[in-house]
């Protein structure tokens, strides 16, 4: 089976109505899920996000005397662009988080979710589509709490194919799943998400494989359930 197989799901059928981000760094909501956030909020879906960390560690451009500050000014002008209701941030360590205290992280993404009135919390997918240690820590914490309350845990992900090409570019550890593991795919208008990208100018280099990744991907995002909702 090809992956052209899997038919278009428009974003209305998926059911949703609040759906909570959790994610590691500033920048995760728009380089990673913004297509996929911007076309929720455009079916009329809330989105809500929980970031565990200001994203300090980054050196793409050097070093900064308050990288936390600047990407989290970053963080809330891309918000802004794709319609998100509010951004939970966090000051957790950059690069450490997967040595933290999964229960920890798991209490925040619970208590968040119950607040925004989640019905589904939306991860990267398991290994953390670039292999980031943050990112799978993130994820995992999302879905433990996603299970803890009954709800669904919606993973954004990479086809296989778009992994393999990235990681003979780039070298790096992207994470693709096969046409059978893929649950929806969503067609997307990418132009918010390239707003919002560029509200991140601290992370959106020039040689980054994310312009790469937006090519290869055109108009579908892909997402599997790591956990169905017990509705
Ligand atoms: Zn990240």
């Amino acid at each position: 089976m090809s992956k052209s197989t899997i038919d278009h799901t428009p974003a209305s059928a998926l059911g949703l109505s609040s759906v909570l981000a959790v994610i590691a760094h500033p920048d995760d909501e728009s380089f990673g899920l913004g297509a996929v956030i911007s076309t929720l909020i455009e079916s009329g879906v809330r989105v809500n996000v929980l970031c565990y960390t200001r994203g300090a560690a980054s050196t793409l451009r050097g070093t900064s005397d308050d990288l936390a500050t600047e990407r989290t000014s970053e963080l809330a002008d891309a918000a802004k662009v794709l319609g998100i209701d509010h951004v939970e941030l966090l000051d957790y360590p950059d690069g450490a988080l997967g040595s933290l205290a999964h229960d920890e992280l798991v209490e925040h993404a619970r208590t968040t979710a119950l607040t925004v009135s989640a019905d589904v919390l939306l991860v990267f997918d398991e290994g953390g589509v670039t292999g980031h240690p943050d990112h799978v820590a993130a994820t995992s914490a999302g879905v433990t709490a996603a299970t803890a309350l009954g709800l669904g845990a919606l993973a954004w992900c990479l086809p296989v194919e778009v992994a393999d090409t990235l990681r003979g570019q780039y070298g790096a550890a992207f994470v693709g799943r096969p046409p059978e593991l893929l649950d929806v795919r969503l067609t997307v208008d990418r132009s918010l998400q390239r707003q919002a990208a560029a509200c991140h100018p601290s992370q959106a280099v020039p040689d980054s494989p994310l312009w790469r990744r937006l090519e290869l991907l055109g108009d579908d995002e892909w997402l599997r359930w790591l956990r169905r909702p017990d509705y």
